[in-house]
């Protein structure tokens, strides 16, 4: 399942590059490419869906596996005792930009408060 015109689907494919940090079967890590702390790395299903609740719906396994491999990142990134932060923008007031399913994985520094 891929979208033509989706960035993260040409990260999948190789047709963009990006800095990977973690690959399964169904499952690709790759770093922020403006990094907004010192980790920051994108983590999603390799197959597309626009986002969690389409994701979350059609396959809860993948999302499971998307889930197990955010904190495989983090304790890839040593970050997983100082604390890090898992957030997915949703939509247009959840600022999301690509349409693709993605979890930010961002830590390595004290990050405040999101709302506030
Ligand atoms: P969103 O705002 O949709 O939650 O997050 C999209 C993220 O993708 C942003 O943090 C942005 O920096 C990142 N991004 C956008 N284009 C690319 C790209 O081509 N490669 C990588 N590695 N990250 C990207
Ligand atoms: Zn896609």
């Amino acid at each position: 399942m891929t979208d033509a015109d989706c960035i993260f689907c040409k990260i999948v494919a190789g047709e963009i590059p990006s800095t990977k940090v973690l690959e399964t079967d169904r499952v690709l890590a790759f770093r922020d490419l403006y990094p907004k702390a010192p980790t920051h790395v994108l983590v999603i299903p390799k197959d597309h869906y626009a986002n969690v609740a389409e994701l979350a719906a059609a396959d809860p396994a993948l999302a499971g596996e998307v889930l197990r491999a955010t904190s495989e990142v983090a304790a890839a990134e040593g970050v997983a005792d100082s604390g890090w932060r898992l957030f997915a923008n949703t939509g247009s007031d959840g600022g999301q930009d690509v349409f693709h399913v993605h979890f930010h994985v961002a830590g390595g520094k004290p990050l405040g408060r999101m709302l506030s």
